[in-house]
């Protein structure tokens, strides 16, 4: 999933995203409860229609960055006070606030409320942080459950026909699009026989830090309280990345095969492959759009960075290998010349090169996958 931070994957356009096959995009709440509000988002028919996007988005519950302020935050059993890194402007997040505000922003995908747990953290700490989410989890869920009608796509048809008439369709068709390759499980479970999709599906998030038995408890409590899809977070916390893998392949051993399985921010292009072999369906990262931005672009042949003097008079493509708009038709030395010169273009045609590329990335993937099942041998 690309990272569309601010309803916008920065430099890139949305019609350039469909082109490229983009099935989802990220938003982050946080960022959007600051500019432009949730209840102005609302008020212009929710996410999918604000940013002219019809597939799929994932919103984030606005946990992450909030405990990436440090300084600015005060975290209660209610919830979390923040400052604005915008005005210093003091705002509190609880389960039911960043419910209220990801129904009201409507994506197709939410996610519960939780602790980032920081790294390192001492045990007594970690078991205090992951329990902390759990409770999060139980109220992020009973608020999801009583308005989950909210969200802005429904309104005006809560208790008439969108509530099971058959055929009719009320929320984006982002969900056709996703639903293609993997359906969020709620919404097939909540769906009577002929009625409408027209629910968010909320993911739990797994804590419990670096400790395997704190994650495979976190993993089992979170899995009772029962959600369509699950997420692992507070990993690519500065942690090594070979104990990123090691958590990760342990925690999925006690996750559902049968719905998706999340892995927060992460990562680089041989991580993805990595983490998708072991059994991670989805993920996101601001790497390729933040990299591409500062002239690290990703290829088939290794890693690139373009304001070397050494591209300067190099008439090859970017990557060769890639057939993206921009490896048909610019040299290295024009990229580079752009990105030495500081043109706005420079950051538009490095973005929608790596986008490219890690989308490319994962549908190799996907096709090996499916090699693997239509060979009968056993999945990767
Ligand atoms: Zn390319």
């Amino acid at each position: 999933m690309p990272v569309g931070t601010l309803a916008s994957v920065k430099g890139v356009s949305q019609d350039v995203l469909e082109e490229l096959g983009v099935q989802i995009l990220l938003g982050n709440t946080y960022h959007l409860y600051l500019r432009p509000g949730v209840e102005q988002v609302r008020k212009l028919g929710g996410l999918h229609r604000f940013m002219a996007w019809p597939r799929a988005i994932l919103t984030d519950s606005g946990g992450f960055q909030v405990f990436s302020l440090n300084d600015l935050r005060k975290v209660t059993e209610e919830g979390v006070t923040f400052r604005s890194h915008l005005d210093g402007s003091s705002h509190f997040f609880s389960p039911e606030s960043a419910m209220e505000a990801q129904i009201g922003l409507g994506a197709d995908i939410i996610m519960a409320f939780d602790e980032c747990t920081e790294h390192p953290a001492d045990a007594e700490r970690t078991r205090a942080s992951m329990e902390l989410t759990l409770r999060w989890a139980e109220r992020s869920k009973r608020h999801f459950e009583e308005h989950k009608d909210e969200v802005p796509w429904r309104t005006g048809q809560v208790g008439t026909a969108a509530l099971g008439c058959p055929g009719e369709r009320s929320s984006p068709v982002g969900n056709q699009e996703i639903s293609a390759n993997q359906e969020p499980a709620e919404q097939s479970s909540a769906r009577q026989p002929g009625a409408a999709v027209s629910t968010q599906a909320l993911f739990g998030i797994v804590q419990g830090g670096m400790d395997l038995a704190l994650r495979k408890e976190s993993a089992e409590r979170t899995i009772e309280i029962g959600f369509p899809g699950y997420a692992i977070g507070g990993l690519s916390v500065g942690e090594p990345r070979a104990l990123t893998r090691e958590v990760v392949e342990s925690t999925l051993e006690h996750l559902p095969a049968d719905k998706p399985r999340y892995l927060m921010g992460v990562g680089t292009p041989e991580e993805i492959v990595e983490y998708a072999n072991l059994g991670i369906d989805m993920m996101d990262c601001v790497l390729p759009t933040r990299a591409a931005r500062h002239g690290l672009l990703f290829t088939s042949e290794g890693k690139i960075s373009i304001k070397q003097a050494r591209y300067a008079g190099d008439k090859a493509p970017l990557d060769p290998n890639c057939g993206c708009r921009v490896c048909r038709r610019y040299s290295r030395a024009y990229l580079r010349h752009l990105y030495a010169s500081n043109e706005v273009l420079a950051q538009v045609l490095n973005t929608v090169h790596n986008l490219s590329f890690y989308l490319d990335t994962m549908r190799a993937v996907r096709h090996s996958i499916s090699l693997g099942k239509e060979t009968g041998s056993s999945c990767v």
